[in-house]
């Protein structure tokens, strides 16, 4: 059912592919990944990009990772093992429609390929409970066990579930699980769990992340949130058992779409390195220090801001830009009625904080999201769903 051909390029280095086999007949795809380093070391970092499969830059980032940690793997500089998908939807690759690619929704469901990744604290908890101890580390050993085996007993009935699957059961052991995307025309920012920082602040500082937004659970069970909220959950349900740490998991957003050039993102992948041989999973020190990069704040103070109308948009501020309550950020110019092409409505901020996030496309309809301001005071409760679609 889940067919993996490999090539062995090196001693630590593996270029293989999962072969998918399509739900219309005659149809397969071919999911390839890249490891470097032996399969015991430790720890392990997974990275992936193009879950929304219309999202070029982690591509691209990761095409350089391959090259940068073929080197250091050929030098023997590696001090981890590392798992790479740059193109982790490559069912995805196959909706085109009307001249355009759409990457981001499964059409057959109209799933947003990032939401409904399942909740492993409820697939494992009944298991686990009768076993977990007071040691942390035994406790980890446990809970890993049950996750590999839910893992094990899945029965993916159709392509997509298959594709996820294999996606799930390389990340599930990582320390370190980084899914790369990217927005429509936008600063670089990350989404983590609020348990995550200040430790791996020196991530957002590597990439530069002008907007790190926290929540524990956004609500759409996003890809990097499963790993963590499996460890948040099982700390809330059994209070007098010790547990490890979270893993590192994050979803990192590379600026727009359009965005996605040799250099800049080759850039990113240095970066990257530089935050992995700035923790020690490569050998050697960085070369020079990140610059700091702006405090997270919490997801649900972001304002998303959208439309009531249609029509043609005019920004009327910059990304980057600090934005105060009641700024203009948008005009959105009617297109019809007796004032069409004359008239201009305000698209004002709700709060005061960093403009970070615009749309691509200018001509826009009720409910569109316009832009993201990152902000420090609550906009909504905590707990609902924080995001965009
Ligand atoms: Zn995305």
């Amino acid at each position: 059912m889940l067919n993996a051909a490999q090539i062995v390029v090196s001693e630590h280095i593996e270029h293989g592919w999962h072969t998918i086999e399509g739900d219309a007949p005659g149809c397969s795809t071919q999911m390839h990944y890249y490891r470097f380093g032996s399969d015991t070391s430790k720890p392990k970092i997974y990275l992936q990009a193009a879950l929304h499969a219309d999202e070029q830059p982690g591509t691209m980032i990761l095409h350089h990772l391959v090259a940068a940690l073929t080197q250091e793997a050929q030098a023997n500089q590696l001090n981890a093992r590392f798992i790479l998908f740059p193109m982790v939807n490559p069912l995805g690759l196959q909706n085109i429609a009307f001249g355009r690619h759409q990457g981001r929704y499964e059409p057959s469901i109209a799933r947003n390929h990032n939401r409904a990744w399942p909740n492993l604290y409820e697939a494992i908890a009944d298991k686990v409970k009768n076993n977990l101890c007071s040691n942390a580390a035994e406790n980890r050993t446990t809970v890993m066990q049950a996750v590999e085996q839910w893992l094990n007993l899945q029965q993916p009935l159709n392509a997509l579930d298959k594709q996820r699957l294999i996606a799930m059961r390389e990340a599930f052991d990582a320390e370190f699980i980084l899914d790369l995307h990217c927005d429509e025309d936008a600063l670089n920012h990350i989404y983590i769990s609020p348990s995550l920082l200040p430790e791996y602040q020196d991530l957002a500082n590597w990439m530069q992340s002008a907007a790190t937004l926290t929540a524990h659970d956004s609500g759409g069970g996003s890809f990097d949130e499963i790993w963590t909220l499996l460890w948040r959950q099982l700390k809330q349900n059994f209070p007098h058992n010790p547990f490890p740490p979270p893993p590192l998991s994050a979803t990192l957003e590379y600026r727009g779409n359009f965005q996605t050039f040799d250099a800049l993102n080759k850039q990113d992948a240095e970066n990257l390195m530089g935050f992995f041989r700035g923790r020690g999973l490569l050998a050697g020190r960085p070369a020079a220090p990140a610059q700091q990069a702006p405090s997270a704040l919490p997801l649900h103070a972001m304002q998303n801001l959208r439309t009531p109308y249609a029509g043609l948009l005019a920004y009327q501020r910059e990304l980057g830009d600090k934005i105060r309550t009641g700024d203009v950020i948008a005009e959105v110019i009617d297109l019809h009625g007796d004032q069409a092409f004359k008239k201009r409505r305000p698209l004002v901020a709700e709060t005061n904080g960093l403009l970070f996030s615009r749309r691509m496309d200018k001509y826009v309809w009720p409910g569109c999201s316009v832009a993201k301001i990152a902000g420090e005071q609550p906009l909504v409760a905590k707990d609902s769903y924080l995001l965009g679609d």
